[in-house]
């Protein structure tokens, strides 16, 4: 089956399969596992014979998927957002929410997923009326994830992809997604590299995150393609979560934002934090143990209204 959504629109990568790019594209990102640099952290091991510090091999880990109404907007649309929820991940945040499925590697909530099997889901999420293939933290595995675009683009896929990630991609990585990802949707974590070190366990947060922000927005630029309820079918949207006492440097990061990039890229501000996973057991954390106060939500919209311009930020005050 496919849907009139789907008939209606073609994703980048259908063109790059139809002229065999794809497949090309899907050999050079398989080839970074050898000696993996798939992420910033550049393990350097054979991901066909061990794992990196993302516990991950060289086949997709899947925890869930399904379509998703709890997104921003115009992601979930009315039909819902295609989500893959990918297992384990290239970041060690002390507060994540979804530390069951991305903190546990060996003993994850996923399981392997072959080419074919992982193509199939793409494919019944597309059957299911999804606006979009939802990729949730792809970082670590976007050679598998492209592998099986390959095959679901044969078999019809055509939604378009939402690289949905934590903002720590490697750029070389992106540079062979240009083309197949249509729309990114990475997050802004921190502007202070002692925040990622302390809060995300690496060292260079702020600097391989703006870098990658900066190669998607060469891609693709600040403007937005909608399609005809609304929905994102091409474009950049910014996640930024606000934290407690100003870890987020939300201000700063936004600074950086207008004047590198763009005052009209879109931004989604997140006021969501709730402490999680170690936050509540270690006495060193007790900065993040609250939610954030209607003070800090305020600072925030003011610092994102001085900085930014134009009609497509999403702002989410999610209180209680
Ligand atoms: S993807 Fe995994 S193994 Fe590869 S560099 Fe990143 S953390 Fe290391």
């Amino acid at each position: 089956m496919t849907t009139t959504a789907a008939r209606a629109f073609r994703a980048g990568y259908v063109r790059l399969a139809r002229s065999g790019e794809l497949e090309e594209r899907a050999r050079k990102l398989d080839a970074l596992l050898a000696d993996c640099r798939v992420c910033p952290r550049e393990c350097r091991v054979d991901r066909r014979l061990e794992l990196g510090d993302c516990g991950t091999g060289a086949a997709a880990v899947v925890a869930s998927w399904g379509p998703h109404h709890g997104e921003e907007p115009v992601i979930s649309g009315s039909r819902g957002s295609g989500t893959v929820f990918l297992a384990n991940c290239n970041l060690r945040c002390v507060f994540c929410q979804n530390h069951d499925i991305s903190q546990r590697p060996g003993a994850f909530g996923g399981r392997a997923v072959g080419d074919e099997e992982l193509a199939a889901i793409y494919l019944e999420l597309q059957d299911r009326g999804c606006h979009n293939l939802n990729w949730v933290s792809p970082s670590h595995q976007v050679p598998q994830l492209v592998r099986a675009l390959v095959v679901a683009a044969r078999r019809g896929l055509a939604i378009p992809i939402v690289y949905n990630s934590n903002g720590y991609d490697s750029v070389e990585v992106l540079e062979l997604l240009e083309g197949i990802v249509d729309i990114w949707m990475p997050d802004l974590k921190y502007a202070d590299p002692a925040a990622g070190r302390r809060l995300s366990g690496v060292d260079d947060y702020p600097q391989r995150a703006r870098a990658a922000i900066a190669e998607m927005h060469r891609q693709i630029g600040g403007a937005w393609e909608l399609g005809p309820e609304g929905e994102l079918r091409r474009g950049l949207l910014l996640r930024m979560l606000v934290l407690p006492n100003g870890l987020a440097g939300t201000e700063a990061s936004l600074e950086w934002l207008a004047t590198t990039l763009s005052p009209t890229v879109a931004v989604s501000l997140l006021a969501q934090y709730r402490p999680a996973h170690r936050v509540p057991q270690v006495p060193e954390l007790a900065d993040l143990d609250r939610p954030i106060s209607r003070d800090e939500w305020r600072q925030a919209v003011a610092a994102l209204e001085r900085h930014m311009r134009g009609e497509r930020h999403q702002v989410q005050a999610v209180w209680g």
